[in-house]
């Protein structure tokens, strides 16, 4: 389920609204002109309009705070319906990743590509969708995204990760990321900013990680990779109101499971957390797992690479 985020507000009670608009607000990036398209979208029935146009209307309902629950819920739930088009998460290590965002600028979304593909992604509003949404080119030749109408777009045949992850690190990496700070800031902020650590006494302010269990027994997929996300980025930036400076987060790992997969989201989610925090300045990752911490401790170094 490509929505997965909307599930819960289904049968939706209104007191839960005000989380409902800030869950839009991040997960969903719109074209510059979206109000435009808005204005041409409202009289057609909710039946009748494709994803990336309902997405439209669901972050307009957002901004303006301006709805009926019925339109509400129908755009709920057809979103609700919409199957997830993500490619499973590759094995490559940090380096191999980094190299692959690197060289993405030279794998160009040609018009031409479009007859030899199946499967576009956008590293500017990090969607996964079939090649035949995308209706525009701009004037050089380059195919753009049906969702924000930026040609940020790589195909499958291109041979490069398709998963949220390596998307989010490719929309950081080249500075279009709504994190407030580029690429070369944020590898400061981390290398400042993450502590690891194997154990440590004083543990206060120790998150609850529940939702983490089950991936001991099961592969992390690549629709769980948002999920993540954004579950830990709550949890690291649960004491913002109450003007923490420091987190801790205990990871208890007794099992080789998605080792390289959780190494990547626990840097991600902590440099979500530290570029977005006002307060929050540190960070205590406690690693129980060997591996993991190497993990980790291996993408640190070559984030805080000069040449990265
Ligand atoms: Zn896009």
């Amino acid at each position: 389920m490509k929505y997965w985020w909307l599930e819960k507000y289904q049968n939706m009670e209104v007191r839960l609204l005000p989380q409902l608009f800030s869950e839009i607000e991040y997960f969903l990036t719109m074209p510059k002109n979206y109000i435009k398209i808005y204005n041409q979208l409202r009289e057609i029935p909710i039946e009748e309009l494709n994803e990336e146009e309902l997405c439209i209307i669901l972050y307009r309902i957002a901004i303006t705070k301006n709805v009926s629950d019925e339109t509400l819920r129908k755009v709920i739930d057809r979103l609700l319906k919409i199957p997830d088009a993500s490619l499973p998460i590759s094995d490559y290590t940090f380096n191999e990743i980094i190299e692959e965002i690197k060289n993405l600028k030279l794998k160009k979304p040609i018009v031409e590509k479009l007859e030899t593909n199946n499967v576009a992604a956008c590293y500017n509003c990090l969607n996964i969708f079939y090649v035949d949404k995308i209706k525009k080119a701009n004037k050089k030749g380059l195919c753009l995204c049906p969702f924000c109408e930026k040609d940020k777009l790589y195909f499958d045949n291109d041979l490069v990760p398709m998963n949220y992850s390596f998307l989010y690190l490719s929309k950081i990496y080249y500075g279009i990321s709504s994190l407030g700070c580029d690429f070369s800031k944020i590898k400061k902020l981390i290398k400042k900013g993450l502590l690891i650590k194997e154990n440590s006494d004083e543990q206060k302010d120790v998150c609850d990680l529940n939702f983490l269990e089950k991936y001991k027994m099961e592969k992390i997929r690549c629709e769980d990779e948002q999920n993540i996300i954004k579950d830990l980025d709550d949890e690291i930036r649960s004491g913002e109101s109450l003007g923490l400076y420091e987190k801790t987060i205990v990871i208890d790992w007794n099992t080789n499971k998605n080792i390289l997969e959780l190494s990547n989201l626990l840097i991600i989610s902590s440099i979500q957390s530290l570029s977005n925090s006002f307060y929050l300045k540190k960070i205590n990752l406690i690693i129980n797992n060997k591996e993991i911490r190497n993990c980790v401790n291996n993408i640190l170094h070559i984030l805080t690479k000069r040449n990265v």
